[in-house]
């Protein structure tokens, strides 16, 4: 059951996957639907706090915190999970933490792992380098399993399969589960996928996690979700091995308190998620024997070394950004070719990866601010748009100095501006210039060359036949004339 995942590397650049997904109206719709519904609870959780600003304003300073002294804040997570009896396991990069887990699970003598949810694990393919290895993945969370069983890939940080709606859903749980008689009621399908796991979690004995949070304090692991599956599998299995990126780290267990406020309200519009569980080491008599936790980097030391950048890494992959971000609203999650869409894969994806896979990505977004606006610590996204669009221009034209096509356009302009003379001639010249272009409705639909671009996807219309300034005085003569 493994699928191609998405991956920058291979994907088409985003204004061709875009294009694709404007065509499927049926994604268009659902991916619509549910991100309103999810936007209007949102926004009904976030007005009941009177304090909600003061809460963004105390997760960014956490996250700004720990990144400072992030080094500290691992070596002290490492510590008192390991005198709690946990294994803590490096990972420079996604290869090494697959290896690691391969291992682990192997020595656990598993043909099969439950997994929770987990984004750092799609991230880094874990699912085919345990299926290379003879270990089957199976999902447990209700979207995740709908993409499993559905060979699909996610599109939302918190709600992979979003895109679908319950009648294809209802199609993937008939074919897969081979049921002849599945209603489409959420009742229906809960219960079609409860029956299908029950199973595994009473028998699987590994379980592989993600982890919200990691405690420095503590040397606890934390994990919020909604239906339960994350409990059975941190629960039940002898061995549990948790993956988690360098960025999960949170110094004190009371900082909790900010997260566990936010995070619910903007990914699902909740006040608190219904399973919140927190584990710490090994213990006798409950729950599993043995613990790992895979720390990895995977170039995040890379962002953190970017003074601009860095903040992408106070994330806490909530999805509000996805859910108010028109382009995403549009497209969907696929388009992006990455496992983290909308805004906040905007910015992530391109610094995770070598720049050159995903340099269309930064470019994928209107600006307008709406993803600034409902992030819960604050990352001023369109600010890090705009430094990766910088990056970008700087890698297409390095080595052509003056002659940077876009650096001259702007210098010929500057000088047209720079002389009222010289920008009534412009005018003039621009009119006479598009002529062939125009149709007969007035609109541009073609530009050639590099201004291409901008006629891509919309139609621009032609210059008009007497500018303001020419209609303005021509009035003022007529005055003069008319006494
Ligand atoms: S960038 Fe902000 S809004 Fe977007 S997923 Fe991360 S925390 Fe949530």
């Amino acid at each position: 059951m493994s699928r191609i995942p998405l991956d920058p590397a291979t994907s088409p650049a985003f204004p061709k996957a875009a294009k694709k997904s404007l065509g499927d109206q049926q994604l268009r719709r659902n991916v619509r639907h549910a991100t309103d519904v999810i936007q209007a609870k949102r926004k009904r959780m976030v007005e009941e706090r009177d304090d909600w600003q003061d809460l963004r304003e105390s997760g960014s300073q956490i996250r700004q915190h720990t990144l400072r002294y992030l080094d500290q804040y691992l070596e002290e997570f490492e510590r008192n999970c390991t005198k709690a009896g946990g294994h803590v396991h490096w990972a420079r990069d996604g290869k090494e933490a697959c290896e690691i887990v391969t291992r682990l699970a192997r020595e656990a003598g598993a043909k099969e792992v439950i997994k929770i949810k987990t984004m750092t694990s799609e991230e880094i393919h874990l699912n085919n380098a345990l299926e290379t290895a003879g270990v089957m993945a199976v999902e447990t969370d209700l979207a995740e399993l709908i993409i499993q069983l559905g060979e699909d890939q996610p599109s939302h940080i918190v709600v992979p399969a979003l895109h679908k709606n319950r009648h294809q859903v209802r199609e993937i749980f008939k074919q897969k589960m081979g049921l002849k008689d599945l209603g489409d009621t959420p009742a229906d399908l809960a219960e079609a996928a409860r029956s299908y796991l029950r199973h595994k979690f009473l028998t699987v004995p590994t379980a592989v996690s993600g982890a919200n949070y990691l405690i420095a304090e503590t040397g606890g692991v934390c994990i919020v979700e909604s239906e339960g599956n994350g409990r059975m599998c941190l629960t039940l299995p002898k061995t549990l091995i948790t993956i988690a990126g360098i960025d999960k780290v949170i110094p004190r267990f009371q900082d909790l308190e900010v997260f566990l406020q936010t995070l619910p309200r903007s990914a699902t519009g909740e006040r608190m998620n219904p399973y919140n569980s927190i584990w710490t080491g090994v213990h006798a008599g409950d729950g599993p024997k043995n613990f790992h936790v895979v720390i990895m980097d995977n170039a995040r030391t890379e962002v953190l070394a970017d003074e601009e950048g860095r903040q992408t890494l106070h994330c806490i992959r909530c999805g509000a950004c996805q859910n108010a971000c028109p382009v995403y609203r549009q497209t969907g999650g696929h388009a992006y070719g990455s496992v983290y869409a909308g805004p906040i894969g905007a910015i992530l994806t391109p610094q995770l990866q070598e720049l050159h896979h995903a340099e269309s990505l930064p470019y994928a977004s209107t600006l307008c601010g709406a993803c600034y606006e409902v992030c819960p610590v604050k990352i001023n996204i369109p600010e890090v748009l705009i430094h990766l669009r910088h990056k970008v221009v700087e890698k297409q034209t390095k080595g052509l100095g003056k002659l940077n096509p876009e650096a001259v356009a702007m210098r010929v302009m500057a000088n047209i501006f720079r002389s009222e003379a010289r920008f009534r001639a412009a005018q003039k010249f621009g009119r006479t210039a598009e002529k062939p272009l125009v149709n007969r409705e007035g609109w541009i639909g073609w530009l050639p060359g590099m201004l291409g671009g901008w006629t891509q996807a919309r139609d621009l219309q032609a210059m008009p036949e007497e500018t303001f300034r020419e209609w303005w005085e021509k009035r003022d003569k007529k005055e003069v004339r008319n006494g």
